[in-house]
């Protein structure tokens, strides 16, 4: 009778939820689609941090120095937003990108000042150790979902030149000395750009990223990310 409940429930609920491990329909159940943790309105114009009035530059950002114009994230960086990017960057589960990720993520590009349009969506790059032991770069598959939602070609235009530690451990002043100088372009940038990573922490690699595209030439630089810690 077990084997039997649990051939039927595969047949209706042929994987696990991202958010819960529990059988779902879809790589989130219901339950935990409605506890994603949105950022939502109002937000910081500039850092895109929730605030409780609509501000461009926050108490949590005003006093730093970023390399693009702002930054946008759907999802904080706790509970579901968390599992979503675990499942796809220790997991390897791709659905989750183009089922959740950027949806999410080209939906708050429309709320974004000059709008959805960008001449290219270009990833934050990995090492090429990390992409060789990952076997994908979930910033690249990020920024794939959502240029194909907004029309703009995605160009490869960042390469990691100094194998970096990783930030989590670091703190945020050491997390700028840490990707100081660790990448650089590949061949010229024009226009309106959309960097894209996947959790925005302190903005130390994507001010670095930032401040590379600008010197190889691009005029605006935007960016998105999937989570953003709060
Ligand atoms: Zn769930
Ligand atoms: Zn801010």
């Amino acid at each position: 009778m077990a084997i039997y409940l649990d051939v039927l429930s595969n047949l209706f609920y042929p994987q696990r939820c991202v958010g819960c491990d529990r059988r779902a329909s879809d790589v989130l159940c219901r339950g935990c689609f409605e506890a994603l943790p949105l950022v939502g309105h109002p937000f910081c114009g500039r850092c895109g941090a929730p605030t409780a009035f609509e501000v461009y530059g926050c108490g949590e950002c005003s006093t730093r120095d970023f390399g693009f114009e702002d930054a946008r994230a759907p999802l904080r960086y706790e509970g579901v937003g968390e599992e979503l990017v675990h499942a796809l960057k220790y997991g390897g589960y791709l659905p989750v990108v183009e089922k959740v990720m950027a949806p999410l993520m080209a939906g708050v590009l429309s709320g974004y000042p000059g709008g959805n349009r960008f001449d290219a969506v270009v990833p934050v790059p990995l090492h090429r150790s990390r992409l060789a032991k990952r076997g994908f770069n979930q910033a690249e598959l990020m920024a794939r979902g959502v240029a194909g939602r907004i029309n703009a070609p995605v160009l490869d235009k960042l390469k990691v030149v100094r194998r970096t530690r990783d930030q989590v451990e670091l703190s945020a002043g050491a997390r700028r000395t840490n990707v100081a100088g660790a990448f650089a372009s590949r061949g010229p940038v024009a226009g309106r750009i959309l960097l894209v990573d996947d959790v925005f922490t302190t903005g130390a690699t994507l001010s670095e990223c930032a401040g590379v595209l600008r010197k190889a030439g691009a005029g605006e630089i935007h960016t998105l990310t999937l989570c953003r810690t709060v």
